[in-house]
């Protein structure tokens, strides 16, 4: 593997981390609304809405032909139900967006600022991928090597004078190149690595 396509695999590791670094994060933040929603005893019934779904078709999943009414345990838990009442920002599902339910998932500075910084992350790291991409990627005047098919041997090594798109091979882009001793070559820009 050359130098190139190893910082390729470098950076596209570095975005799966930063991915996985977000999302953990995403979750955590999730179960500590889930958290604090169970401990200030919240209506596990309207998650603290006030309303519930009362009738649904399944002819349309995206709900919008769904009735609301009260929640039913209004009365009997009236403490969860007043103006002050626990509301379960944890997760917002369809029916929450279609009344215009707002759940607040982030929730303090700290929160916010870490989450910023977790998507920044995650934003830089594909940037990185994106030029280690470009870098490594078959272009006039780039010198590449042979590394996979069968018509040309592998590690034969030679000069890019030409890219173009694969007739017979929609979304695929051959190369050609020429040798120090002349010879030209074409084939997919797949079987070979810039070096
Ligand atoms: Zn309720």
């Amino acid at each position: 593997m050359s130098e190139l396509t190893e910082k390729v695999e470098h950076t596209k590791g570095h975005v799966r981390t930063a991915y996985h670094t977000l999302h953990t994060y995403q979750k955590e933040l999730r179960d500590r609304r889930a958290e604090e929603f169970a401990a200030a005893k919240g209506c596990l019934r309207c998650r603290g809405r006030g309303w519930v779904v009362t009738w649904d078709t399944l002819d349309s999943l995206s709900g919008c032909y769904a009735e609301y009414g009260g929640c039913p345990d209004a009365e009997v838990n009236a403490e969860a139900h007043g103006p002050d009442a626990p509301v379960d920002h944890s997760k917002e599902n369809k029916y929450d967006r279609l009344r215009g339910f707002k759940v607040e998932v982030v929730q303090t500075d700290v929160e916010r600022d870490t989450l910023a910084k977790l998507q920044q992350a995650v934003d830089d790291a594909k940037n990185q991928e994106k030029y280690a991409i470009a870098a490594a990627t078959p272009k006039r005047g780039r010198i590449v090597k042979v590394v996979k098919g069968r018509k040309v041997r592998k590690g034969t090594e030679g000069e890019v004078f030409w890219v173009g798109e694969d007739r017979f091979r929609p979304y695929s882009q051959r190369v050609g190149f020429k040798t120090d001793a002349g010879d030209k070559h074409f084939t997919a820009a797949g079987n070979v690595e810039v070096i």
